[in-house]
């Protein structure tokens, strides 16, 4: 039982829960791949989707479909499906729509396995895809002047904190007749519904914040139910991109602590962010809750969080940003983010090394830049690290 009117710490805790007749209190676990019918009119009716039962654990499973339910009910969204990373989630939302000939507008500043399905996978495939840089809504105007199927973006954006104004570009793309996609990961379900300023389809990497403890990787795409029925569920079904209900189960457990770590973890970002700005050794600082943030005034309008993530230049380039990052000592030098522990990358070397010079240039990332992912340790203890590590700067 839920109630529509309960807040998301609520739902994050009871949403979707269907008890067995041993009145658990704990999610039950089903590693179950088929299911049995009681006669042969049975199985016949499932196979013509007249029944409720469960048919086939790529199809649905119920230990998944109580994860799908409680993100569903945190996002605002008619229908979730869960996915086996956030990959899966991102190239099941968009291939399960795209003909040969398409068109989609994204903005360059993506998460790099995104970036690389839209720049090389897809073109293969007869899609036409426009880059544009975020920020800049004349750019957005002119790609979406001539029809467009789809629009996909990332709001903050990594590594650099990019932000994307929601409302403008959603109301641009339904001109242009586009479905809109936002891979909403940085800002997470809590601080950030992008349904309701105009989106289509959301996204995530259930790797990062929802699980947040560094175990599985996990995604989920969530929708209307026009869109999710009939033309994601017959893709997800065929195709494969399901998630194990182990996996569902443990991100089933770890909703029931999003919003506590989230919200210590943005605590712990905001304190960062400001005193890496005070810091001589430190050029600049990247971070959506910050006065100095270019789009500060965006980020407060359609974010009720700045999050967990803080980038920022050091003075000296790739050669500081290392010397830096071997003098931590209580964060560790990892590419995934939104982890119990904290973490910190150097994009240019790492998660954007990929990228050609042009196209980081582009995209704005320099030999200097990191990127940190605040944990849940103690905040006195990170900024302790922080500038213990500045000090090996020249
Ligand atoms: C990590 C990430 C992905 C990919 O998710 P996986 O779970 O690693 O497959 C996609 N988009 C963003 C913004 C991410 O941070």
């Amino acid at each position: 039982m839920t109630d529509e009117n309960w807040h998301s710490n609520t739902h994050l805790v009871h949403a979707g829960t269907a008890r067995t007749s041993n009145n658990e209190t704990s999610e039950a676990l089903f590693m179950t791949s088929g299911f049995v019918y009681e006669n042969a009119e049975q199985a016949a009716a499932s196979f013509r989707n007249e029944t409720d039962n469960f048919v086939y654990s790529r199809y649905g499973n119920p230990t998944t479909l109580m994860l799908e339910k409680r993100l569903a009910k945190l996002e605002g969204a008619e229908i979730c499906r869960a996915t086996g990373s956030g990959m899966a989630a991102v190239f099941s939302a968009l291939a399960c729509q795209l003909s040969a000939g398409d068109r989609i507008v994204a903005s360059r500043a993506l998460f790099g396995a995104c970036y690389a399905i839209l720049n090389k996978i897809l073109p293969k495939w007869g899609v036409e895809v426009v880059f544009v840089s975020g920020g800049d809504e004349n750019e957005w105007e002119q790609a979406l002047s001539i029809p467009t199927k789809i629009v996909f973006l990332e709001t903050p954006s990594n590594p650099l904190l990019q932000i994307i104004d929601l409302e403008c570009v959603c109301a641009l793309a339904k001109k242009a007749g586009a479905c809109v996609i936002v891979d909403n990961v940085f800002a997470t379900p809590l601080y950030q519904k992008p349904l309701e300023l105009g989106a289509d389809i959301v996204t995530y990497s259930a790797t990062k914040h929802i699980d947040g403890q560094g175990r599985l990787l996990a995604g989920a795409v969530l929708g209307n139910a026009e869109f999710m029925t009939e033309q994601f569920l017959p893709f997800y079904r065929q195709t494969g991109p399901t998630i194990s209900a182990f996996n569902a189960w443990i991100m089933l457990k770890s909703l029931e602590t999003l919003s506590v770590r989230v919200e210590r973890q943005t605590q712990n970002a905001a304190a960062i962010a400001s005193e890496l700005e005070m810091h001589k050794n430190v050029k600049s600082v990247f971070y959506p809750g910050l006065p100095s943030h270019p789009n500060y005034e965006i980020a407060k309008r359609q974010m009720s969080g700045s999050g967990s993530i803080v980038a920022f230049e050091i003075n000296g380039g790739r050669e500081n940003a290392f010397a830096f990052l071997n003098a931590l000592r209580v964060h560790l030098i990892s590419n995934n983010l939104g982890d119990a522990k904290s973490l910190v990358t150097h994009p240019a070397s790492t998660t954007h090394q990929n990228l050609s010079d042009h196209e980081r240039a582009l995209i704005g990332i320099k030999e200097g830049h990191l990127r940190i992912s605040s944990g849940l340790e103690h905040k006195d203890d990170l900024i302790a690290d922080i500038l213990q590590a500045l000090s090996h700067v020249s």
